[in-house]
């Protein structure tokens, strides 16, 4: 029989790396499991000056690495992918217990980590030359920038930490590194785990209280922010980067919606729905948030989800049949409690709506219908277990509803016929697009938000890009100097 896993962490310290060393904090975080809305872990916190110490660090670091062949980088990446395997039960479980997500999630984060460390080492930064001609010689160099500051919420904290440092990694670039405060522990042990493979000074992790990215976002020797978090704040992030031009990639909240046309067999595409909507309790940027069904399909499609929602599993996330865990933290809990209480006057709740009896942050998945769409629900990024379901009848009056937000990270569009979908597809206003899928996004694929949901891009070579300088080396032939 296997042994019930327990947010017992007895034994194990949480310290930060800085310089290559793994260093107590001047302050220490007490973390909690949202599971028991207990404090399971204490962990080092930095001060100001421990922040300057691993922004000094970073700093010193760059020239080294920014030489290192890219060659020698990627067998540096390639250890830490062998490392972070040899720890993911460990990972897993302090994931579970930092974030709330089922175990098997969890394992599925910390796999992603190593894949992410794999998947960088295929790229290189080829010299591409634009004009070869009698009198010129013109070829783009891609050059690091310096350091990076990478800043990350608590929802995945080791899948978008990662793809932030391969990143980096793979183009020369040095890093600090700063988690959510309501999650450092998985991050922290992450620099643990690859502390020994790591040159000193070229990843720094620091812990905080949701007090030190002001000034990371201003700091003269970070050249670039790699900023992961809400609209509101990366907002912020953009206005103290301004004043030394800082380099940056915002990837910020959504409201993605879903769209069913009316030729979809309801059983089966509300599974999928279902799943695209409360996959870590709904606490994805991506996470499908608004979901349209055309009027002929609207009662089975609401009628399903509703068993769905009453039949999930809601637990610990260390428990082996859970299916959705609790809400990250209590700030979320509350305000999604709010949004329930007052959407009770808005639309119906056909699923959920209550809290189960249980000592953590957790909500029942909850099922909206009959909502109107300037319901706070339908126009804000909930960012929890509870979804609006609204009806349609035409074609492009839905297209425009689906638009009429200031977020474009992503849209889904459900059809038995791919052509037809792709035409709306076409027309939402996003940077990314799915058919009859939500939220499927990867190393290999560029991710990018539009209007107030990002700036930038990041992953794919089309991400890798963002953390360069194009350098422009253009060669005069046939000229006498
Ligand atoms: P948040 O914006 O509150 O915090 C994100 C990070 O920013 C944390 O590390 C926090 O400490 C730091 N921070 C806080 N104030 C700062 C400041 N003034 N300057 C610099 N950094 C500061 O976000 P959250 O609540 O942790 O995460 C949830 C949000 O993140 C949601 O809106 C979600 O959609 C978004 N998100 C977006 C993506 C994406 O790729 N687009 C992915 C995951 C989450």
């Amino acid at each position: 029989m296997t042994a019930q896993l327990t947010n017992d962490v007895s034994g194990m310290t949480f310290d930060m790396l800085i310089n290559g060393q793994l260093v107590s904090g001047s302050r220490t975080l007490d973390v909690i499991d949202p599971a028991t809305a207990q404090v399971f872990a204490s962990c080092a916190c930095a001060s100001e000056a421990q922040l300057e110490q691993a922004i000094a660090a970073a700093k010193a670091a760059f020239p080294g690495w920014a030489a290192t062949p890219i060659e020698q980088r990627k067998a540096i990446m390639l250890q830490m992918a062998d490392a972070v395997d040899a720890e993911a039960d460990t990972l897993a479980r302090l994931l579970t217990c930092e974030q709330g997500k089922p175990l098997a999630e969890a394992l599925g984060e910390v796999g992603g980590v190593s894949y992410f460390l794999r998947h960088y080492t295929q790229y290189d930064l080829p010299v591409e030359v634009i004009e070869d001609s009698e009198s010129r010689h013109i070829a783009i160099h891609r050059a690091p920038l310096g350091v990076v500051a990478a800043i990350v919420p608590w929802n995945f904290p080791l899948v978008t930490a990662i793809s932030k440092i391969c990143s980096a990694m793979i183009t020369g670039n040095t890093m600090v590194l700063k988690p959510a405060a309501t999650t450092p522990v998985a991050t922290l042990h992450l620099g643990r785990i690859v502390s020994a493979i790591i040159p000193a000074g070229v990843l720094n992790i620091v812990a905080d209280q949701n007090d030190l990215g002001g000034i990371l976002s201003s700091h003269p020797d970070i050249s670039k922010i790699a900023f992961t978090g809400s609209t509101a704040t990366g907002s912020k992030v953009m206005a103290s980067a301004s004043a030394t031009l800082k380099r940056m990639t915002l990837e910020l909240g959504g409201n993605d919606s879903g769209i069913v046309l009316d030729d979809c067999d309801p059983a089966e595409v509300s599974a999928k729905l279902f799943a695209s909507a409360f996959g870590n309790n709904g606490q994805i940027c991506i996470a499908l948030k608004r979901l349209y069904v055309h009027e002929t399909q609207y009662e089975a499609v609401c009628a399903n989800l509703a068993e769905l929602a009453n039949n999930a599993v809601v637990g610990s996330g260390l428990n082996a049949d859970t299916q959705l865990g609790p809400v990250q933290n209590r700030m979320q809990y509350d305000k999604l409690k709010a949004l329930i209480e007052q959407t009770r006057t808005q639309g119906t709740i056909i699923a959920g709506g209550d809290c189960p009896d249980l000592p953590g942050y957790f909500i029942n998945p909850t099922i909206v219908r009959d909502i109107a769409d300037d319901a706070a629900l339908v126009t804000d990024e909930q960012f929890g277990p509870v979804l609006p379901v609204m009806s349609y009848s035409n074609l492009d009056e839905v297209i425009a509803r689906a638009n009429n937000t200031c977020f474009g990270l992503g849209n889904s569009v459900w059809s038995a016929d791919s052509a037809r979908a792709a035409a709306v597809a076409m027309q939402l206003d996003s940077g990314s697009v799915w058919i009859n899928k939500h939220g499927d996004i990867g190393p290999d694929t560029p991710f990018s938000g539009a209007k107030m949901s990002g700036v930038g891009v990041e992953m794919a070579e089309h991400g890798l890009m963002e953390f360069t300088q194009m350098k422009v080396i253009n060669l005069g032939k046939n000229i006498a100097v």
